[in-house]
């Protein structure tokens, strides 16, 4: 994930702190940054798969069926973390606005 304003890479830090998707802040230059929507999709569904395939193998082979839905939401959870820096691209939002630290607007 790199910032499209200033080219440095944003953390996954920022990442998970923001107060949803539409709340990333570039931690170099400042800039608002909403993600570009299809890759957060794409991501959402193959994390989705993956959790629901692995659910699956868990009931398969014999665990009860919570265990497999707990197995199945932590796949979901970290195909979905190690996918973010892969699909999850960023651009500024529209009105340009540069959120400042607190004191300086
Ligand atoms: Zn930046």
């Amino acid at each position: 994930m790199t910032c499209p304003h200033c080219d440095n890479s944003v953390p996954m830090k920022a990442y998970w702190q923001a107060t949803g998707l539409s709340g990333v802040v570039c931690p170099h230059c400042n800039s608002s940054l909403r993600p570009v929507y299809w890759g957060y999709a794409v991501q959402f569904v193959l994390a989705g798969v993956a959790g629901s395939f692995e659910s699956s193998l868990l009931r398969s082979a014999g665990y009860a069926g919570g265990f497999a839905v707990l197995g199945g939401v932590i796949t979901t959870f970290l195909v979905f973390a190690g996918l973010a820096p892969f699909l999850i691209r960023f651009r500024l939002k529209e009105d340009g606005a540069v959120l400042l630290p607190h004191g300086k607007s």
